[in-house]
């Protein structure tokens, strides 16, 4: 399946060594938190250009790639600390349609691997304090040698289909009336297809068979990436967890309820099948 990831960062390539310091010449990205800040302008725009000293107090600062030769960073400031002329978003999702695609898929890369250094500044191991790589992404313990990197949560999203129909579900964390396909993350030691069978028998209570990968999908808030299956219906009636799931049923093409967003990959799944009549 042909799938445009919204929010992967393969357009800003890197380039190591990297610098010591942000060169003079380098874009940034200012995040707070789990947000990032955007200037006015047509289009608004997430990156700034000088010096950052001068227009934000700065916590910390990672190195994102290049983009046009451009070196870009992102930098993060503290709550108290409001940089003029912009407005803060905490919610990276809520910017689709209001940043170029690009500049979202900036946004939350700077915000996930901002996140990374904050999360990574002490060993897992020995608890010494860590340096940055310089030559890769990744932290490096000088007193036990271990090396961390990025942390990436694999989790499979699964498409069931019964004749015309599809399964689609509630998880108690959606918006009202919105319902979307079985989701969940892999276990330690379990294979993807294993995963799609288990989730969707603790989840609805349904078997499957004819699992088959589609697609992938970087989905950043914090640290997934949603592995994209279809599967046909294999035996079971519905029986719903109520912890995860508080409804599911079987949908046809012209009955859908409210979907997921565009931005998902449980949504180009569910189009796919949709424009597959
Ligand atoms: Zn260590």
């Amino acid at each position: 399946m042909n799938h445009a990831a919204a929010f992967s960062a393969a357009f800003l390539p890197t380039r190591y060594p990297e610098p010591d310091r942000m060169p003079g010449n380098a874009g940034w990205v200012i995040v707070r938190g789990n947000g990032v800040y955007i200037a006015a302008g047509t289009p608004p725009t997430i990156l700034f250009s000088g010096n950052p000293e001068k227009t934000c107090t700065i916590l910390r600062s990672q190195y994102l790639g290049h983009r046009n030769d451009v070196p870009l960073y992102a930098v993060e400031t503290g709550p108290d600390s409001p940089v003029a002329g912009c407005t803060f978003h905490a919610n990276i999702r809520e910017l689709h349609g209001i940043l170029p695609d690009d500049e979202l898929a900036l946004a939350a890369f700077a915000v996930r691997i901002i996140d990374f250094d904050r999360t990574t500044r002490f060993c897992g191991q020995c608890g010494a304090p860590t340096r940055q790589s310089g030559i890769e992404r990744a932290k490096c313990c000088d007193a036990c040698g271990m090396i961390t990197y990025p942390r990436t949560s694999p989790a499979i999203i699964v498409l069931i289909r019964k004749g015309d129909k599809v399964l689609l579900a509630r998880s108690p964390r959606f918006p009202p009336d919105m319902y979307s396909i079985i989701a969940g993350f892999v276990e330690a030691c379990e294979t993807l297809e294993e995963a799609v069978r288990r989730e969707v028998r603790e989840e609805v209570g349904l078997e499957v068979t004819n699992i088959r990968y589609l697609a992938s999908e970087p989905w950043p808030f914090p640290n997934s990436l949603m592995l994209g299956f279809v599967a046909d219906y294999a035996g079971g009636g519905i029986t719903i967890d109520n912890n995860e799931i508080v409804a599911a049923g079987w949908f046809g093409r012209e009955d859908l309820p409210t979907l997921p967003s565009p931005l998902s990959i449980s949504r180009a799944l569910i189009d796919r099948w949709i424009a597959d009549k």
